[in-house]
């Protein structure tokens, strides 16, 4: 046994510190990024924020509203093949949409498949696994590097350097970041796995542009600031579920308690999502994650509007003109637990 003495921070550790500024207005800020891909090669331009591939968010809808805003979406993986192949069909040539899979046989013969059919217009997939640390993850990757040089990859989870340097040298371009941070995630409290948000970002983001690969923060967001955080410490993407929930474009329908109208969000390994897809929890596994009743907001479009400005109000505030130049400006001050409960981020 060891201990690691080095302190780790979460978003709610954290505020950042305002600098002199030349900037007048939000509307000067330009938050959108471009990014040539390491491995893939291929080229991306847009507002790096995506929807986590959960089966109540990651839907066609959510896709086709985030990216007529210029922000993306990572699809849910429970699609049937002749749904995913008409989507992607249907894509237009400016969105980034990635195509979510596990790393089972099934996972990989199903997107071949579909890849056979829609060729090029799938440019992006995500594979994603809770623990990304095994060897049958590593071993997935280089295989479908291999197979598919020019397909951009994301992947994780992991939260530390080392593993985020073999997954870019493996071929992943984006490696996902996170383990346990989630909204609708019990992963802490039912393996005591995990690791600050903030700090697995910062060093996981160093790790990876050192190699001149990309993270993708995923999880623990509960506000705009959060994700100016996580852009401030090193994020080159962020990923949402629980922000992006309880929206028009979400799967599941709306439920009327108490005269609210509500929503109901699930963790994948939720047992929910287990009873759901796997027919119930498995005999050695435990469920992962929880089930939450959420208000149902309308459109995504009004929280797309409020994480955008969050996000340019923090640019205005460091005086990063564009989302770029924003963790080259970023100070993070440490805060005291007292403030936490002052800024309502506990
Ligand atoms: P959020 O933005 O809601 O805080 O986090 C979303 C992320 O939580 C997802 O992208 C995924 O990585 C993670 N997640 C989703 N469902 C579960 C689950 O059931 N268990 C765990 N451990 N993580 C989950």
């Amino acid at each position: 046994m060891r201990i690691e003495e080095d302190l780790k921070l979460d978003f709610k550790d954290v505020l950042i510190r305002p600098k002199r500024s030349t900037l007048t207005s939000r509307s000067e800020v330009d938050i959108s990024r471009q990014y040539a891909f390491r491995n893939s090669a291929g080229k991306y331009r847009g507002i790096p924020i995506i929807a986590a591939n959960m089966d109540t968010v990651g839907t066609f809808e959510m896709a086709r509203a985030l990216c007529a805003h210029g922000l993306s979406a990572a699809l849910h993986k429970h699609y049937d093949e002749p749904a995913l192949a008409g989507f992607f069909r249907g894509l237009a040539a400016e969105a980034t949409v990635f195509y979510s899979m596990g790393i089972t046989g099934a996972d990989y013969d199903k997107f071949r498949r579909v890849r056979d059919e829609v060729g090029e217009a799938i440019a992006y997939v995500c594979i994603d696994v809770a623990n990304g640390y095994t060897k049958s993850f590593v071993d997935f990757i280089e295989k479908f590097r291999t197979t598919y040089p020019k397909v951009t990859i994301m992947a994780g989870n992991v939260v530390t350097g080392e593993m985020t340097e073999e997954l870019i040298l493996l071929g992943v371009d984006i490696v996902k970041v996170g383990i346990g941070p989630g909204s609708v995630c019990t992963t802490r409290k039912m393996a005591g796995v995990g690791y600050p948000q903030l700090s697995a970002i910062i060093e996981c983001g160093d790790a990876a542009h050192g190699l001149g690969g990309l993270i993708c923060s995923d999880g623990g967001c509960t506000a705009p600031g959060d994700l100016a955080k996580a852009f401030g410490g090193g994020a080159d993407f962020v990923m949402l579920g629980g922000m992006f929930a309880g929206h028009e474009e979400c799967a599941g329908d709306v439920e009327e308690h108490g005269g609210m109208r509500k929503v109901r969000f699930y963790g994948m390994s939720s047992r929910t999502a287990m009873d759901k897809y796997a027919g119930g929890v498995g005999r050695y596994r435990a469920s992962e994650g929880r089930e939450v009743l959420l208000d149902y907001r309308g459109p995504v479009e009004g929280t797309v509007q409020e994480i955008l400005g969050g996000v340019r109000s923090a640019c205005t505030y460091v005086g990063a003109r564009r989302l770029k130049e924003l963790s080259k400006r970023t100070t993070f001050i440490r805060v005291a637990r007292q403030m936490n409960e002052v800024f309502g981020a506990a």
